[in-house]
Parts: structure tokens; sequence; C-alpha cells
């Protein structure tokens, strides 16, 4: 069986330690182990890093931009590639797959601009004979960990523009679908970029906790869940490390009563069943203001409607709408907050436990699953559940809604459903961030932007 290995100074190595299976979630099958790098293997990959950047900082940007575009070309070349490795291990259909490099390959592209985005200012007599100016210099050996979700963007975020930059990067994906990942890495040392300058390690908390505390380190990016975010956040700034830390997520939207009902029922079947649910965007509660239940009633009768046509299934058949969840462990999960749902009283409407797939009877699939009359108090509420499944929540008025999304542990968009959004109201942020002190969650402009239209209501 395949092992998935480490990319350490431009060379694939595998750490002979231990080794994690890796499934084929449309199968439930191990299709390849990937091995989990321990602390000596990441040290290794750091020594890499440290030893390319003298070298690296003094390219200039135009050079490292050329290598950014020859990059870009080959993630365009191998586009399919790439999407098959994602569909094996994540589960993600192509349609998916291809919309999540799309999103990668832009933040490659913003990287090609780096000579123009480095420039530095200059500022004449600050005081008397005195000039000042900035520069933007890299700051050394820099680490991503990322999340299972999304192997081929989140990376991408990260390290383009890192090592664009001028900095040398030790990226640790997530253990649970390596392979697009790593495959993508090769594609940068392929582009020309020099030995040691990009590096992979796999593994769990021991590589992680590696990264976190080695001094060579000097900045830590990191995308999953909200637990481990924060826990990455205050080791790697208790080691002095500069650190971003993005957590996780639960997206509402309002209904309004008077809201085109047909464009919400097609806007939320994406938003909260694409990719089964498995996005940090996803959106998994509608909050219906019902004056008189009639705006919840109109949308569940036309969402039940709409799911009747949707289709789960192996990530390989064109005809599905989406795959399986990434593991038995993360389906167990799912089908655990749909059963406290329903034993916590709420109303399931459309129930996807054990759906029907024929030929890939143990592949680990949940369907479109829809949840009637949640109250805030139910655990499906207040938690992530990360799966296909849409939570209707019904409140009386606006101000309930947007309250109800504010008082929420989580964060990151919001949207809202209204015949068309007010002539003169401008739907930008007129007012600070409303989640002050959050640092590893996303914040949420459009819920001060609806804050902006209640209040104009008002007057
Ligand atoms: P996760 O937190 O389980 O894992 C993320 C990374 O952390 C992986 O590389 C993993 O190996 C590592 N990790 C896990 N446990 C660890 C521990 N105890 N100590 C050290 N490292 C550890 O997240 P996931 O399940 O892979 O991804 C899904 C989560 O990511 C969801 O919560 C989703 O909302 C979130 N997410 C957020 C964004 C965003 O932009 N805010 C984007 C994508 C995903």
């Amino acid at each position: 069986m395949k092992t998935i290995g480490h990319l350490i100074n431009g060379t694939i190595v595998t750490d002979g330690a231990r080794t994690q299976d890796l499934f084929n979630p449309s199968t439930g099958e191990v299709a390849k182990q990937v091995s989990l790098a321990g602390k000596a293997t990441v040290e290794d990959a750091i020594a890499a890093a440290q030893a390319a950047f003298p070298a690296w900082r003094n390219t200039p940007p135009l050079k490292r931009a050329r290598v950014m575009y020859r990059f870009k070309q080959l993630l365009e070349e191998h586009a399919e590639e790439i999407c098959r490795l994602i569909g094996e291990e994540h589960g993600k259909i192509a349609h998916d797959a291809m919309g999540e490099l799309q999103r990668g390959i832009e933040n490659v592209e913003y990287a090609c601009g780096v000579p123009e985005l480095l420039k530095g200012e200059h500022s004449k007599n600050v005081g008397p004979a005195i000039d000042s100016w900035n520069e933007l210099q890299p700051l050394g050996v820099v680490a991503g960990i990322t999340p299972f979700n999304f192997p081929a963007m989140v990376p991408l975020w990260m390290y383009p523009m890192a090592i664009a930059c001028g900095n040398c990067f030790v990226l640790k994906p997530s253990e649970r679908d390596p392979s697009s990942t790593l495959f993508i890495a090769q594609l940068l040392v392929e582009a020309g970029l020099p030995a040691g300058v990009i590096n992979v390690v796999n593994g769990d908390k021991e590589a992680v906790d590696t990264l976190l505390d080695d001094p060579r380190v000097q900045a830590v990016s990191f995308v999953g869940s909200t637990p481990v975010a924060e826990y990455i956040y205050a080791r790697a700034s208790a080691n002095g490390k500069r650190c971003q830390a993005l957590g996780g997520a639960k997206n509402h939207a309002i209904l309004l009563p008077d809201a085109d009902m047909d464009n919400a029922v097609n806007a939320l079947t994406g938003a909260a069943f694409g990719s089964s649910g498995e996005r940090c965007m996803a959106l998994s509660v509608a909050v219906a203001v019902a004056v008189g239940d009639a705006a919840a009633e109109a949308f569940i009768e036309k969402m039940r409607a709409q799911m009747q046509g949707l289709k789960v299934g192996a990530f390989s058949e064109r005809q599905n709408d989406f795959g399986p969840v990434i593991t038995r462990a993360h389906l167990d999960k799912v089908v655990g907050y749909i059963n406290s749902a329903e034993q916590q009283g709420a109303e399931i409407v459309v129930d996807g436990r054990n759906p029907s797939v024929p030929g890939f009877d143990n592949g680990f699939f949940v369907g479109g699953t829809l949840i009637d009359r949640v109250t805030p108090d139910m655990l499906c509420y207040k938690e992530e559940i990360f799966g296909p499944v849409l939570l209707v929540v019904r409140v009386a008025t606006m101000q309930q809604a947007m309250d109800l999304i504010d008082a929420h542990e989580y964060g990151n968009g919001t949207g809202i459903f209204t015949p068309a959004w007010p002539t003169g109201i401008p739907n930008r942020r007129p007012t600070p961030c409303c989640f002050p002190g959050r640092l590893e969650k996303t914040t949420n402009e459009s819920v001060c932007s609806l804050r902006h239209y209640l209040e104009n209501k008002q007057n």
C-alpha cells in the first residue's frame, strides 16, 4: 500500500516511525497510508527552510514572482489530477474540487504581483531634517497548519504569498487528506522554487507542537477548529511567535417574511449542502423571522421540495450534488447531532440519516437534512455540525434574529434574504466589528450592516 511521505529540501522522504490509514470516504476503504512525522523529521524540515532562507530572501522579487507564474500554469495543467486526489481522500465531487482549486489559484495570481506589493514608502521631513521610510522584509522560516476541508485552497492561502515575500515555509497539512496538498507543493518545486523554500511535513499533534515550540519558526498561520485554534494561538504566542488562527463557524441567514423564498431556497441549497456542509462558510442556520409563522412555513415547504432532487453519492459520479463526509467518525458525529436534535424536541423535516447509495454501501454518506423548530439551547444549534444539515430557528422579529446571531459563540458570515436590498442603505460596515476580542473567529461584517439597516428602518 502506498505511503504518503514528506517533502523536505526538495525530496520526498518517509519518517518510518508512525503511519495512519487514509480512507476513500466514497467506498469506506483504506486506500493509502500517511507517514506521521516525528520531532526529528519536522526539525529537518525547519533546518532545510532555514538553510534556504539567505539565498531566497536575496532573490529579487521579480524572479520570485516568475516562479509563481510558472506555478500557476502547472496548477492549471494538472487541475484534473489535483481534483481527483482531492476527491479520493476528501470525497468532494469534481466541480466542488475545481472551485476550491480555482480559489487557491487566485492567491497564486495575487502573489505574482509581489514586486509591486513589496514596495515601501518614504516620507520627507517627518521632523527637522529627518526622513522616514518603511520597507517590507521577510521574517525567515514560517509555518502553516491546515484543515482537511480545503486541502488545496487553504494551504494556497498561505504559502504562495509568504514565499513570494521571501520567506521559507514549512506546511503541516491535514493528516486526513494530504495527497493533493503534497502534489501541489511538488508542482511548486517543479516550477523552479529552490530546494528547502517549501517543505511539507505530514503528521499530527507531535509535528504541530514541534513547529510551535521551535525558536527558528517566526510565525504560524493556522486554519481549523476553534479548540485547536485557541491552543495554537496560546502556544505560539507564548513562544513569542506571530500567529493568526482561524477557527470554526456557525453561519446564519435571516429570512424576512417578504423575502423571495425561491431565491432563498436556491441560495441555501448550495450554501448548506454543497461539499456536504464541510465548509467554514457553510450556511447551517436559517433564522426565519416568522410573523405568524408564514415565512418559516413557506421556506420549509419549498426547501423540502427542492431537497427531493438532491443527490448524495460517490465523488467520482458527475450527477451527484455532494459526496460523503471525511471519515466514519465524522459521519457518526453528524448523525449524533441529528439524533440529539430529535431527542431535544426539534422536528426532522428531511432526514438524511442512512441514505441509500447503491454500489457504495460502506461510504461515509449523510443525505441532506432539514431540521425545523430548533431552539438556541439545543446541542445542534450551539455546536458546529460540519455536515449537510440545515437548521431552522423561528423568531418573531428581525431584532431577535440579529440578537441571536450576535450571541452565538461562532461567527464567520451571515446573510439576509429580503425582497431587495433597500436603496440608500450602504451594505458596507459602518461601525467597528461586532465581535471585538475574538481573535480566532472571523468577524462578521454583514451583522454590522444589518444593524445599520435596522437602525435606518427604525429612524
Ligand atoms: P482540526 O482543528 O481538527 O485540524 C486542523 C489542523 O490542526 C490539522 O492539521 C490537524 O492535524 C491539527 N490538529 C488537530 N488537532 C490538534 C491538536 N490537538 N494539537 C495540534 N494540532 C492539531 O480541523 P479540521 O477538522 O481538519 O477542519 C475543520 C475545521 O476547520 C472546521 O471547524 C472549520 O470550520 C474550520 N475551518 C475554518 C476556516 C476559516 O477560515 N475560519 C476555513 C476552513 C476550515
